[in-house]
Order: structure tokens, then C-alpha cells, then sequence
């Protein structure tokens, strides 16, 4: 058999060889503690979890779900998006369910990237956009995203960047990995951006309630007129500790969904209802445990960056998302410190270099491990370096 060169000619997967790393150094009998994944360590609330029950104990939850997500799942992303973000979504053609919004983004290059089209991705950034890019037969180019500027988008860098095959242009603010956050008026430039080039600009909003400090995250459909050129994304992954749940949704463009759900229409026939139910509880019912989230990654957000800071760095903290971006030691690459952090202090973190050429140098450490286990992490790091 002979394996599509789509899939041959993807860049070797860096986070699957630290895998095999990881496992060796545990197979060795050493006590890893990974920093690795930013995946929620603490529990879906009780109240989404009483939903699901009650749900799937409804046989009308067993047949095929809608494709677009049930009508009151995309009520309440409705709901959930004006009560927030003041912005007011039509759930019949503005909002769509996703099975996790991975799943969404992935599929979104499939429906505005002819073979030979271009996306401009940020650098560093998620790799779902630049590799779902590839696989639909497109070409990722990067938009820099300088240290100096806060790890925002040099769009003047990007403009040069456009040619007409360019058809999409990705952000994610609170970002992963490097826990930038944009301001309306950033969000209102990637908006005239899209105009000016006549592109679609997909927003990854995945961090938008993990943040710190008094800073509120916006919503790219906060910017007047966002909805001709914009799609956000969002998930109940982070917000809601529902990682494992695959359950998010899409909200802007109707032209964007449209496109959007005749890929998935034909690839895919929606998410469980009873998982849609529990969306709906974690979106209508209570807030608070949000702010209690916000409360437990801040803490540990102060303890690493004030360890790291104890240790010569220089680190601002991060005002979103659940990881503190940090430029390696004496001109190590990405890997190499990676390598070095993990011989010596059992303490695994991943590689800057694995979020695009621009990320080389630096590593990322996610803040989801128990509070004592990063502590302990903390204290290796001081014993090591200090
Ligand atoms: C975690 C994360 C998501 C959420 O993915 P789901 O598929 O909804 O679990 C999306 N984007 C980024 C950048 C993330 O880090």
C-alpha cells in the first residue's frame, strides 16, 4: 500500500519523539513531572456532570444529532456570546457546534483553501492551523509575531506576505503558546487586515476566560462589521474542564459557517446530544467556578514566574491562558532545553521550536499540574539552576 504524500510530506510530529522521551525516562524509574500539555487537571463541575446523566438517560439523545449542533445548544452559545461579549449571533446561521473546536479549525482550511492557496499562521502558534493548511493542499506563511511587540502580530510584516492566493489569515489571543493577549483595538486592525485583503479572518478564542489581572479578554465580533470578514472560535475544553468531552462551537460569518458545515456535513454527523446537553449547562448555569479556575492558574502562574525571575530571568506575567512562555538558557535551543531540563531535573516542558521556526529558543511550561506537583517542579528548577 502506498500512503498519501499529504500525509508523507507533513514535518515529523516533535511532540510524538518527546513521547517516547518521556516514556524512557519513566521506564528508567524517574519521577517526571510534565509540563508538557495544557490539559485542565482539576474536574468537570458537578452541575454539567448531574446534566450528562440526566441526558443520556433520555433515549432521545441516542439517535444521530443535528449537524449543526441542536437548536438550544446554539441558543445558549447565542446567550452565552451576548452576555459576554455584547454581541448578538443569529443561532440559525451564525453559530455552529463543533466536536471540540479543534475538530472546526482543522476543517475550516478544507473549506477555504483550493490546492495552492495560502494561510498566513501565526509563528509561534497552535499547529493545527498550518498543518490542516497542508493537509488541504495549501501553503502556510507565517505572520511574525515579535517578542518586542508582545508576541503580536506584525501585521505590516504580514501585508507583505499577501499574494492572491491568500485566503485566510488565523489569530489566537490569549495565545498558545506564548500567553499573549490582543486588545479590542488589535482585534479591530486583524479586522480591516481581512477587509483591506479580502480574506477570512478565523479567530481561536479558546483562552478567552482564563486570564488574569483585570485584563477581559475581547471577542474579535466586538469590532463593528467583524461578522462580514470573521469567524470565532470557541470550546468549553478550558472554561469548563471539559477537555475530554470534544465539545465547542463556531460563531460569525454566515458565509464562514456555511462553508464551514458543508465539510463537516459530509465528513462528520455532529456531537452526541447528551454531551450538547451538558454545553448547555456549563454555558447557562453557574459562572463562579471560572472565576475559581482563574484564582488556582494565577497562583501557580505567580509561583513559576516568580521561581524563574528568582533564577535571572526576566519574565512579565502572562495576563491569559494557562502557560508562562520563556526564552531558554545560554543559547540552547528549544530542544536542547528541553533535553537538559529533563535530565537533570525530571521536569518536562515542550519546546518552543514545536509551535513554528519563530519558536525556537524559547519553551513553554503549562501551569494544569497539581499545585504540589509544581511546586515540586519549582523546587528542582531552584536546586539545578539557582
Ligand atoms: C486547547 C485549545 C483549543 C481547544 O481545543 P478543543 O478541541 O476545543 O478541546 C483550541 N485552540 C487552542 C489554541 C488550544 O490551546
Amino acid at each position: 500500500m502506498k500512503v498519501a504524500g499529504r500525509i508523507e510530506s507533513l514535518p515529523p510530529y516533535l511532540f510524538a519523539e518527546l513521547d517516547k522521551k518521556l516514556e524512557a525516562k519513566r521506564a528508567e524509574g524517574v519521577d517526571v513531572i510534565s509540563l508538557g500539555i495544557g490539559d485542565p487537571d482539576t474536574p468537570t463541575p458537578d452541575h454539567i456532570i448531574a446534566a450528562m446523566h440526566e441526558a443520556i438517560d433520555d433515549p432521545s439523545t441516542h439517535q444521530y444529532p443535528s449537524y449543526y449542533g441542536s437548536k438550544p445548544f446554539r441558543e445558549a452559545a447565542a446567550r452565552w456570546y451576548r452576555r459576554r461579549f455584547d454581541v448578538a449571533l443569529d443561532p440559525e446561521t451564525e453559530v455552529m457546534a463543533l466536536i471540540g473546536s479543534k475538530e472546526g479549525l482543522g476543517h475550516l482550511s478544507f473549506a477555504f483553501l483550493d490546492p495552492g492557496d495560502e494561510a498566513l499562521v501565526p509563528d509561534p502558534g497552535y499547529p493545527v492551523y498550518g498543518i490542516s493548511t497542508m493537509l488541504a493542499g495549501g501553503t502556510p506563511v507565517s505572520i511574525p509575531m515579535p517578542a518586542e511587540k508582545g508576541f503580536l502580530p506584525d501585521l505590516d510584516a504580514a501585508a507583505a506576505k499577501v499574494t492572491n492566493k491568500t485566503k485566510l489569515m488565523w489569530l489566537n489571543f490569549p495565545s498558545n503558546p506564548t500567553a499573549a493577549t490582543a486588545s479590542l483595538e488589535d482585534m479591530t486592525h486583524a479586522v480591516e487586515f481581512a477587509r483591506e485583503h479580502g480574506l477570512l479572518v478565523a479567530h481561536d478564542a479558546a483562552y478567552s476566560e482564563i486570564t488574569y489581572d483585570g485584563y477581559v479578554a475581547p471577542s474579535i465580533l466586538q469590532v463593528p462589521g467583524a461578522k462580514d470578514v470573521a469567524i470565532e472560535f470557541n470550546s468549553l475544553s478550558k472554561f469548563y474542564n471539559m477537555t475530554g468531552w470534544r465539545i465547542g462551537f463556531c460563531v460569525g460569518s454566515a458565509e464562514a459557517v456555511r462553508a464551514l458545515s458543508i465539510v463537516k456535513t459530509n465528513l462528520d454527523s455532529g456531537q452526541f446530544d447528551a454531551i450538547q446537553r451538558a454545553g448547555i449547562a456549563a454555558m447557562d448555569g453557574p459562572q463562579d467556578h471560572i472565576a475559581e479556575l482563574r484564582t488556582l492558574y494565577k497562583a501557580r502562574r505567580d509561583l513559576v514566574v516568580s521561581t524563574l525571575n528568582g533564577l535571572g530571568w526576566d519574565i512579565q506575567p502572562p495576563k491569559g491562558a494557562i502557560y508562562v512562555w520563556v526564552p531558554t538558557l545560554g543559547g540552547k535551543t528549544s530542544t536542547e532545553f528541553v533535553d537538559f531540563l529533563l535530565d537533570e531535573t525530571g521536569v518536562f516542558v515542550a519546546p518552543g521550536s514545536g509551535y513554528g521556526a519563530n519558536g525556537e529558543g524559547y519553551v513553554r511550561f503549562a501551569l494544569t499540574v497539581r499545585d504540589d506537583r509544581l511546586a515540586e517542579a519549582m523546587d528542582r528548577l531552584s536546586r539545578v539552576l539557582g
